[in-house]
């Protein structure tokens, strides 16, 4: 499987925003976009005006990078996304918050999307009791997302829900600290996307 080396916070910059790819060190003083806010690359160089074009991948780039997604699964997810009733821009968002790594972050399992990736793919989760090692897998209303028993998994669970114990859960979620169990209550909403996004224009340019 290939794995992901770009510099993260270089990516912050190219976005002009902070994607909060490294955890704690994103809400602390070392975070390289409070102190260079500008795209990486040389300091005198000027962008000229930036075309329709340029701006829909942008945001498309937005997206990939804040939920760790390669092209082929984002294409897989934006196909859904088109087949499904309603806005494209706003199904994909939801398809996106309803991703299993994303789900063990904002329940406070992990500091950042890579760390909860990495606590899924180490078999570390159970959904509905069951294993699942799959950071695409997309949770549903009703779905319970666990931690593996034994000590190891527990132990890594609970220091990270230490660290992001002060974090706000999404109204979709519920989650019970003491047992490490969080609940899927319902569907997320688009209001509920962090992540500061124009999603018409990822439409726009996936439908090129
Ligand atoms: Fe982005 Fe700052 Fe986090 Fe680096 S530390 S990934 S620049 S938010």
């Amino acid at each position: 499987m290939s794995r992901e080396r770009d510099p993260k916070c270089r990516k912050c910059r190219r976005e002009g925003m902070k994607l909060f790819l490294k955890g704690d060190r994103c809400n602390s003083p070392k975070c390289a976009f409070e102190k260079r806010d500008f795209p990486p690359g040389s300091r005198h160089w000027r962008r000229g005006k930036v075309s329709d074009y340029g701006l829909q991948l942008r945001e498309k780039q937005k997206i990939k990078r804040y939920y760790g997604l390669y092209e082929k699964p984002f294409r897989r997810l934006f196909d859904l996304a088109n087949t499904m009733s309603g806005n494209t821009g706003q199904n994909l968002l939801v398809l996106l918050e309803r991703k299993l790594d994303n789900c063990i972050l904002r329940l406070g399992f992990a500091a950042s999307m890579a760390e909860a990736r990495q606590i899924v793919v180490h078999g570390h989760v159970r959904v509905n009791g069951r294993r699942c090692d799959k950071p695409m897998y997309l949770v549903k209303p009703g779905d319970v997302v666990s931690v593996k028993e034994n000590d190891r998994s527990k132990n890594l669970v609970s220091s990270r829900l230490a660290r992001t114990g002060k974090h706000e859960l999404p109204s979709w979620l519920s989650l019970d600290p003491a047992s490490m169990q969080g609940t899927v209550s319902s569907l997320p909403t688009r209001d509920e996307v962090i992540l500061d996004i124009h999603e018409q224009l990822v439409v726009e340019f996936c439908s090129r």
